[in-house]
């Protein structure tokens, strides 16, 4: 990555166009001006994109001005200082080129534009009642303030040149390039990011920030950026960034990025993982470390979902679910498995009681608008739960060897959970058709009754379990039958709609535990006959 990172080239993004794409964006430029006395911003974006199709016409995401006055209007679309027809209604603005475009030709435009963000740039003042700008583009709000192809599958490389009053600082994606002050206490600030990102997690982050250098890991510099009211706290709380980065550096490859800022500001979401420059709600900040597993969830983003992206929403468990799972899987390493499988329980109740409500696979096709419902216990503790079971049945070894293929397989691209699945395959050497279908297309998860009685004759305990939900699953189950001192574990795999099961055990069981180390995603009722 870092060989990527060097030199002013423009980086191809190599894959994730959707079927039927008419250009891939490879490279943005933004140049923004913004003020204290009103919310308009101008804006030129200057957009580098290869046609994919012969067509005449471009299409790109903005929002177009709302009835309230909100909104985007464009005042001039420019090709090698040629002014270019346009049209912009409904959200769309559509480019017309003099001629056709040849399908690979690639093509600068500039777009001259103004307005006041609907959403998408949160200008608002924070809870100390400062005035602030902070993006917030996740899932596609990105074009309510920037002309884009506002899907995750159309990845490329961004500038940003931010124009503002001079008593703000401005933090933005990739690294600082240039700042300088300007006439008329402004100054001019310079971000430059190399690596494709998906325009969710493009941002700029604009207030009077209090900044902190917490440390170095492997070259990348980690700053914290809170309210300077925060400051004590927040310096605190943010520098847990630094136990973070290395581990996930060791188990699943280099950072994708050249620094890791984390900043307290406006987002609507806990945490948002914009790329090298997270985002944190406002009250993150206590000062008593509880904020760690979200700054592990959002650091695990940077490889999962920033980097390696899903190719689209329906597929988004791979980033939530990863970035739930890894966060596990930090908190195990540092605090002992103890901790992991208290996670584990709560998380499974989530799903399991998310399902009684909404019963859809994990991977939903379901959902082409809506994309904030896709926020729910499926993308994230079912996710995660997947990739728990998926890690005990290929052992930890062959678990890691695939997570750390499939990154440096997918890292700056898209990837679907088909690509996962082949990943894992061709690392295990095990056919994971099966278990894919079962619990990532496959509605809900098992439910299991499970009757036993004791024969104090024979010194047998006589198990019938029966799987209750309407697909059947296949799965190994684990019980536990315990007597005081006398202790028996057995494992059993499950797959018809009812299995009988004899267990010797010397005398009548006190009880009988299934799943007793929390490895499978299920619930059950056990009773004894
Ligand atoms: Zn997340």
């Amino acid at each position: 990555m870092l060989l990527l990172l060097a030199g002013l080239f423009l980086y191809p993004s190599l894959q994730g166009q959707l079927p039927g794409a008419s250009l891939d964006v490879l490279h943005y430029q933004y140049s923004l001006w913004l003020h204290d006395d009103n919310d308009s911003i101008q804006g030129i974006a200057e957009i580098d994109f290869k046609a994919l199709k012969a067509d005449r016409t471009i299409s790109l995401d903005l929002t177009s001005l709302d009835t309230a006055g909100r909104g985007m209007h464009v005042s001039r679309v420019e090709e090698d200082k040629q002014t270019l027809a346009f049209q912009h209604d409904h959200d769309r603005l559509n480019v017309s080129f003099n001629q056709d475009l040849a399908a690979g030709e690639i093509k600068k435009i500039i777009v001259y534009y103004s307005g006041i963000p609907a959403d998408g740039l949160v200008i608002a003042v924070n809870k100390y009642h400062h005035r602030t700008f902070f993006g917030d583009n996740w899932p596609n709000r990105a074009h309510n303030w920037l002309p884009c192809v506002d899907l995750q599958a159309d990845k490329a490389s961004v500038d940003f040149l931010v124009t503002a009053p001079d008593h703000y600082q401005v933090i933005s994606n990739g690294i600082l390039t240039e700042q300088t002050n300007l006439e008329g206490h402004l100054r001019l600030t310079h971000y430059t990011e190399r690596v494709p990102l998906p325009t969710k997690v493009m941002v700029i982050g604009v207030a009077d920030f209090a900044v902190n250098y917490a440390a170095q890991v492997d070259c990348i510099p980690i700053s914290s950026w809170v309210y300077p009211e925060d400051r004590e706290k927040g310096f605190r709380d943010y520098a847990l960034a630094k136990d973070i980065l290395p581990f996930y550096i060791e188990h699943v490859g280099p950072y994708p990025y050249r620094k890791l800022a984390n900043v307290q500001s406006k987002t609507r979401f806990g945490g948002m993982e914009n790329a090298s420059a997270i985002f944190y709600s406002e009250e993150s900040v206590k000062g008593d470390g509880k904020v760690e597993s979200l700054l592990a969830h959002e650091i695990a983003h940077q490889w999962f979902g920033n980097s390696a992206t899903e190719q689209s929403f329906a597929h988004l468990w791979l980033s939530e679910g990863f970035a739930t799972y890894m966060t596990l899987l930090y908190l195990e390493n540092k605090y002992g498995p103890d901790t992991l499988a208290a996670r584990l329980r709560a998380d499974r109740r989530k799903v399991i009681s998310f399902s009684k409500v909404r019963l859809t696979p994990v991977v939903d096709t379901s959902i082409h608008r809506n994309f904030m419902q896709l926020l729910n216990a499926n993308s994230y503790e079912k996710g995660s739960w997947v990739l728990h079971m998926l890690r005990r049945k290929l052992g930890n070894k062959v678990f890691w060897q695939g997570i750390q293929t499939y990154y440096a397989d997918y890292a700056g691209r898209n990837a679907t959970t088909d690509d996962l699945r082949k990943t894992m395959e061709s690392v295990s050497g095990q056919n994971l058709r099966p278990f894919f279908q079962q619990w990532l297309y496959t509605p809900g998860q098992p439910k299991l009754n499970i009757q036993w009685s004791y024969d104090t004759a024979a010194k047998r305990v006589d198990l019938r379990i029966e799987q209750m939900q309407p697909v059947l699953f296949d799965f190994p189950l684990q019980l536990m039958t315990t007597a005081g001192a006398d202790v028996l574990s057995t494992s059993t795999q499950i797959s018809d709609r009812v299995t009988n099961l004899k267990i010797q055990f010397p005398r009548k069981p006190k009880q009988i535990l299934a799943d007793p180390d929390t490895n499978l995603l299920f619930e059950a009722e056990i009773k004894e006959n």
